[in-house]
């Protein structure tokens, strides 16, 4: 399958922290990707931006060495890895300090998008912005690329808006969650708005409940002082779960363009109803063997910060009325899942004698491992013996139905990245809706703290905590499974 690439216009991509973990890990190999598909203009230029006392030499050679050791299989073309490697260069800034940034003037060209990737800490986006305008090298037309954490709580998430709104205006501010840019997310919205089937039954006359899971193997690795003061909730739900959650349960834009997208999101986000301290579960896992406890991991024996969540809620508008939305999230889980499955209601009445069973259709959405969709259908058993009948699932694993073209396009960064390039914001949290997903969780935070609320306990390699199953098998439900 030929794939269609849509041309990218000359820029200018400076990162900011490029030096960085995150840089090294996942913005370069993913531009590379992006240079070896073709998708580079010849000339586009990316520009490293950090403390460390480096040249451009010295940063290809960090660069390089980053993407042999990150970039996976297709990378290892050196003679491409050279010429991706002529498009780098490097200007040594302190954002605090004014060292650096005229150099980085003289660097950065007129009449090509200018993109700016803020890959530091938080607390550096103010000085950032401030210097980026002061010294004229952002103009009107500049784009500004944010990492999450997008603030802590409401009011941080305000003050860093307002603080970019001083330099920047919305439509130049790119705020980056990368499970937006996932294969699949992107075709939730083609399953539901590019084909007639679904959208009938897209509502509490015909769902049953919705789950969303993303499970992960990893503990909290290297990041424990960081993650402690953070926790699942801040960390997961507030972003990536409540941006899923917004993409399956949204009303239809007029059109698939970054604000209508955006408007119709922040419309679920501000009629999701307070949840019932009763319908959320928190969690740490134990030590198991030689694996340390997450208390352990985190080097803090009292904490109370949860790297689990379970929690049911449920949205106040006339499609989804009544409709529970579960939603988890954990870490050193059973295995790594990423899922979106919505549960169809049973038909109520079987005329197949002797089946017992109250089938029920569901659509998984899988964002990862195997990027696909399958549909449970009930079909008969096959063989003699009358009409018994059977769930299976109609798979459709991107890769296997789709072949190369998945490969060459699967990393989220590497799309949102030349999205920025073109422009296109659709794939992008607006300010509203970071905020209004702030002051959803906050409450739920607030409320822990004021209990001091005790996460309960699981089984490294476990699906979590007891109580987190009982979520459902009070509701008459239970969880999908987290395969291992
Ligand atoms: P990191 O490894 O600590 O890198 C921080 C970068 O900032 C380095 O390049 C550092 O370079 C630079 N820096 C620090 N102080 C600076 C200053 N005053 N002026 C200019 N540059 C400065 O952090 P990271 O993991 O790459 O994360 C970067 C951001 O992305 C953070 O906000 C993080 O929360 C977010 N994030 C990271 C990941 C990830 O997987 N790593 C995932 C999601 C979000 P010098 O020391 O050379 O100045």
């Amino acid at each position: 399958m030929v794939s269609r690439v849509i041309p990218v216009d000359q820029f200018d991509l400076v990162i900011f922290g490029g030096t960085g973990d995150l840089a090294r890990r996942k913005i370069l190999p993913g531009l590379f990707r992006r240079f070896l598909s073709g998708q580079m203009p010849e000339g586009a230029r990316v520009i490293g931006a950090a403390r460390s006392d480096l040249d451009d030499a010295g940063f290809r050679d960090m660069i390089g060495q980053a993407i042999e050791e990150f970039g996976g299989e297709e990378t290892a073309d050196k003679d491409r890895l050279a010429a991706f490697l002529e498009c780098i260069h490097y200007v040594a800034v302190d954002a605090t300090g004014e060292g650096g940034w005229a150099q980085l003037k003289d660097l950065i060209r007129e009449n090509v998008v200018r993109a700016f990737y803020f890959s530091v800490a938080p607390s550096l986006f103010g000085a950032l912005a401030e210097r980026l305008h002061g010294h004229g090298i952002a103009d009107r037309n500049s784009r500004l690329v944010v990492e999450k954490p997008f603030g802590r709580d409401l009011e941080t998430a305000k003050a860093l808006n307002a603080t970019l709104a001083e330099h920047f205006q919305e439509d130049q501010i790119y705020r980056i969650d990368h499970y937006l840019g996932k294969e699949t997310v992107q075709n939730l919205m083609a399953v539901r708005f590019g084909n007639i089937l679904f959208e009938p039954l897209w509502n509490n006359h015909y769902v049953d409940h919705i789950q969303i899971t993303v499970a992960e193997t990893v503990g909290v690795g290297g990041r424990g002082g960081y993650y402690d003061k953070s926790g699942a909730m801040r960390d997961m739900v507030q972003n990536h779960l409540m941006q899923l959650l917004c993409l399956i349960a949204m009303e239809a834009p007029n059109q698939f363009e970054a604000d209508a997208v955006r408007d119709e999101k922040l419309k679920v986000i501000r009629a999701l109803q307070p949840v019932d301290f009763h319908h959320i579960v928190r969690g740490q896992y134990d030590a198991r063997g030689d694996e340390p406890s997450y208390r352990e991991d985190v080097e803090n024996p009292r904490s109370h910060t949860e790297c689990f969540v379970a929690l049911k809620c449920q949205i106040a508008n006339m499609r989804w009325s009544g409709v529970p939305f579960y939603l988890r999230t954990g870490k050193k889980l059973k295995g790594r899942t990423s899922e979106i499955a919505v549960v169809f209601k049973d038909l109520g009445h079987s005329i197949f004698e002797g089946d017992e069973k109250r089938h029920r259709n569901i659509l998984a959405i899988r964002l990862q491992p195997n990027e696909g969709i399958d549909l449970q259908v009930t079909i008969k058993e096959p063989g003699p013996g009358g009409m018994r009948l059977i769930d299976v699932p109609l798979d459709m694993t991107f890769a296997d139905a789709l072949g190369d073209d998945v490969d060459e396009a699967t990393d989220a960064y590497e799309r949102l990245i030349m999205d920025v390039i073109r422009g296109n914001q659709t794939l992008f949290m607006r300010g509203d809706e970071v905020e209004a997903a702030w002051a959803w969780t906050d409450p739920i935070i607030e409320g822990w703290q004021t209990r001091n609320d005790v996460p309960k306990h699981y089984d490294i390699g476990s699906t979590g905590p007891e109580d987190a199953m009982m979520l459902l098998h009070r509701d008459g439900r239970r969880w999908r499974e987290i395969k291992g």
